[in-house]
């Protein structure tokens, strides 16, 4: 067991200081830093977009173009059905909406989504946009996310990102080693739900179609928190975005179709079960805190313990919702059979799922991937103890789309890095 200090406390101080930005914190010497301090800075757009926004927030908007009171609440409702049941992107669409009122709207703000600058799409039929977000300033590079769908037959999953780069540093993951971090705003995660929609075309069928006739078969039926960044250091943001995504009146994915992934920030798991009630994954990837100080060095400030006492106290943990376990098979690094025993016997009592994850190799990376057999004998141990242990196929390695390889063009990868990866993914 690693003795390094810990901090743990788990207060509602702490809980607050770390839901907004993210600060650096010490760490003994020589070891990798917790926490990268944000380099980036955020300006607003001069003319706001209403999507993210609470509907209190719109009606705000509303009265500043001289809305009537009385009839605020009325008109951020069907602004609200206009952008997130029709999908609108324009103010001119909105047709049950008075043309006086269109014209003013227009001249203060948008329904704008961040901007696709590039599309990729896999041999298996994944997509992955690139998309740019408003910079500090003009000197600054451009900022830009990852977002990627997985279309599977029963579903389609949507995998969000929560930040530019991520404040976290595991030391098994790509986009743990951007330099820069900025936090996303709740309308540009919620953003990346109505991008993919928008290039899906999976909105009702016609703009006009009168209503309850509208296309009801979704391809994004799912959405997961794992695309770059640690969601529950952008709590608040994060939390105001998967309301709005989950809202019945609007997008309405249920909340158990949703799934927040984090790497165990333990203060702000407890704030999820409050304030959201999503699903939770952990990525735990080992089983004893010395391993996982050296891949999640968050585990210095939340060891195992305190997160396996989080999750056992998750309000929504039950059969029917489990908490999924993420596990990223590293050869030779947390894939013995002593690990799976241990893995087995640290989940004792929780209502658990295992997701085994091959891990996906990165240029300049010194993990490997464990060989197949003993991913199957490690599954297979976990699935005698009554667990299911579903391996997550590698998706979309052609375009780096896999888990982990989200990774803003700021730092492109050569050509022959791409290629490379091509190479990989087709051995498979
Ligand atoms: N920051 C959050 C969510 C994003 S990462 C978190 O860490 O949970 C989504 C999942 O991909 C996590 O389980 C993460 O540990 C895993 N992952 C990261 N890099 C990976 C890699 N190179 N190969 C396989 N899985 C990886
Ligand atoms: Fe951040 Fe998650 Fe990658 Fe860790 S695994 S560096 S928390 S994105």
């Amino acid at each position: 067991m690693s003795e390094a200090p810990r901090n743990s406390s788990t207060g509602p101080t702490e809980a607050a200081a770390i839901a907004g930005v993210p600060h650096a914190s010490g760490t003994s010497a020589g070891d990798v830093p917790l926490e990268k301090t944000p380099l980036e800075t955020y300006v607003p757009p001069a003319k706001p977009s209403l999507i993210g926004l609470s509907r209190a927030q719109i009606s705000d908007h509303l009265a500043a173009i001289g809305v009537a009171p009385a009839q605020r609440r009325m008109r951020a409702q069907q602004l609200w059905h206009w952008m997130y049941v029709r999908g609108a992107r324009t103010f001119g669409e909105m047709t049950s909406v008075s043309k006086d009122m269109r014209a003013e709207l227009e001249k203060h703000v948008t329904v704008d989504r961040p901007e696709v600058v590039a599309e990729q799409i896999s041999n298996d039929g994944t997509r992955k946009w690139l998309l740019r977000l408003p910079s500090g300033n003009n000197l600054e590079k451009p900022h830009e996310v990852e977002c990627v769908y997985i279309p599977e037959t029963d579903r389609g999953t949507l995998c969000v990102s929560s930040q530019v780069g991520c404040t976290l540093n595991c030391s098994f993951c790509h986009t743990g080693t951007q330099r820069l971090v900025r936090n996303l705003t709740a309308g540009e995660i919620v953003g990346q739900v109505m991008v993919a929609r928008d290039r899906l075309n999976d909105w009702p069928s016609s703009a006009s179609s009168p209503p309850g006739e509208e296309k009801t078969h979704r391809l994004v039926t799912n959405i997961v928190m794992m695309g770059m960044g640690e969601p529950l250091y952008n709590f608040d943001a994060v939390r105001d975005a998967l309301l709005i995504v989950a809202d019945n009146e609007g997008i309405g994915i249920s909340k158990r179709r949703i799934t927040l992934s984090t790497s165990g920030v333990v203060p702000n798991i407890v704030r999820t079960g409050e304030e959201i009630g999503v699903m939770l994954a952990i990525s735990l990837h080992a089983v004893r805190d010395e391993l996982r100080d050296e891949l999640v060095p968050l585990n210095r400030k939340y060891p195992i313990a305190e997160l396996m006492q989080a999750c056992r106290d998750y309000p929504a943990a039950s059969n029917a919702k489990r908490i999924t376990f993420e596990y990223v098979m590293l050869k030779g690094v947390n894939d013995s059979l002593d690990d799976a025993k241990r893995l087995v016997k640290l989940l004792k009592g929780i209502h658990a799922k295992i997701n085994l994850i091959p891990f996906n190799p990165w240029p300049g990376t010194r993990y490997e991937c464990s060989d197949w057999d003993q991913i199957e004998k490690f599954s297979e141990y976990i699935f005698n103890a009554g667990y299911s242990s579903p391996v997550r196929t590698p998706r979309g390695r052609d375009i780096l789309a896999a888990c982990g390889q989200l990774k803003s063009e700021t730092e492109k990868l050569s050509a022959r890095e791409r290629q490379a990866l091509r190479a990989m993914a087709m051995t498979d």
